[in-house]
């Protein structure tokens, strides 16, 4: 029997209706009344040969996502008695994720470079991942805490106030990947996983820098995860509609950034194309398509309001109704932050107070996460 420590607000926050109303199976996953994803993935077969072509594993990955979602429309009773498979769903989505890793596709910067090769696109991540840390996150918002949060090293992007730099993009200018971060395989990232279990947490946290370029050793590893657990997605959600197929029926829980309103402004901070057209896709995809459990994080930036938050609002009260938005005022200038005088600053308790009354006015619950 694993006992767990929460947090007094983590305990309170399940007397909130709104909140246990959006998020049914992750509580029913802590309670043990509802079984993660990935466990019900683990008993769909799939019959396909690894040299098989990208184009039918794609068509077969199709039809088992639609059988993956008949059967978790089945009584939990009926789920349960399931057996697991020895070629199941992960297992077909594990082999499609290495073939993509051949000419990585995995976000929308599509470099195309074959890692497997040990060639390196723009988030220097070969065929291997690095984690930098793992352990038990008490600082997530109050319904993921204690969070079994793994952090890998690298990012697919380059923000210029980056609050996590020294993960995700400082090391690129001077450091070896090996000298700072632990290489993990399937095994090992998976026992990772299972140990933080163990320790409490009620969920497995994958962040970074950002997962995105780890998708392939983070779905090998839920072959040989077992724990009922929720599987929570923590990134910047600059994924390719590919990358999000592999992995849309496995995850439990969505936390993704929502920075700019815009793409423009994404250009301009991060160095990447078309972000507002991207990242707002897949949350819609997650959230029409997937568990539809999410949390968005958006980092409200200094004068960005009428360019960034509203309209990430907007977007969230038309498209997005079962989201939580966490509106985070801990921006400060970090990293290259100083180059660009207008975000040079924090925001002011003004700003702060104009995003979440926006936020009020247009229905938005924000006020339990944020
Ligand atoms: S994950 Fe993105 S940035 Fe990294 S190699 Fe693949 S496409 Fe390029």
């Amino acid at each position: 029997m694993v006992f767990r420590i929460l947090q007094p607000d983590t305990n309170s926050i399940w007397q909130n209706d709104e909140v246990l109303k959006r998020f049914p199976r992750y509580k029913g996953i802590i309670d043990g009344t509802q079984i993660a994803r990935y466990i019900i993935a683990k008993t769909i077969d799939c019959d396909y040969n690894s040299s098989d072509t990208i184009e039918n594993l794609e068509i077969l990955q199709k039809e088992k996502s639609l059988e993956f979602k008949d059967i978790l429309k089945k009584d939990i009773e009926e789920i349960k008695h399931r057996k697991f498979s020895s070629n199941s769903y992960i297992h077909l989505v594990e082999t499609l994720a290495n073939k993509y890793l051949e000419k990585c596709i995995f976000c929308e910067r599509q470099c195309e470079v074959n890692r497997v090769d040990g060639q390196k696109g723009y988030c220097l991540i070969s065929k291997d991942s690095y984690i930098s840390s793992a352990f038990l996150h008490m600082g997530e918002e109050a319904p993921l805490v204690p969070s079994g949060t793994i952090f890998f090293q690298g990012c697919n992007f380059g923000c210029v106030f980056c609050q996590n730099y020294d993960i995700s993009q400082s090391w690129k200018e001077k450091r070896e990947l090996e000298d700072i971060a632990k290489k993990v395989d399937v095994k090992i990232l998976s026992s990772i996983a299972e140990k933080l279990a163990e320790r409490g947490a009620l969920n497995i946290n994958y962040v970074g820098g950002d997962p995105i370029p780890n998708i392939h050793t983070i779905i090998g590893s839920l072959n040989f995860q077992t724990t009922n657990i929720t599987q929570l997605w923590n990134s910047n959600f600059y994924l390719t509609d590919k990358a999000l197929s592999l992995i849309i029926d496995l995850m439990d829980f969505w936390l993704p950034d929502f920075k700019y309103g815009n793409n423009t402004c994404g250009k301009k901070y991060s160095g990447i194309e078309n972000y507002f057209d991207f990242v707002s896709r897949n949350h819609k995809r997650v959230h029409d398509e997937g568990s539809g459990e999410i949390i968005i994080r958006h980092l409200v930036m200094p004068g960005h309001i009428n360019c960034c938050s509203k309209p990430i609002l907007d977007y969230v009260a038309k498209e997005l109704s079962n989201a939580v938005v966490n509106i985070m005022g801990q921006y400060r200038p970090q990293y290259h932050s100083f180059n660009y005088p207008e975000i040079n600053r924090k925001p002011t308790s003004q700003e702060m107070h104009e995003v979440k009354n926006y936020a009020s006015r247009l229905g938005i619950l924000y006020k339990p996460v944020s």
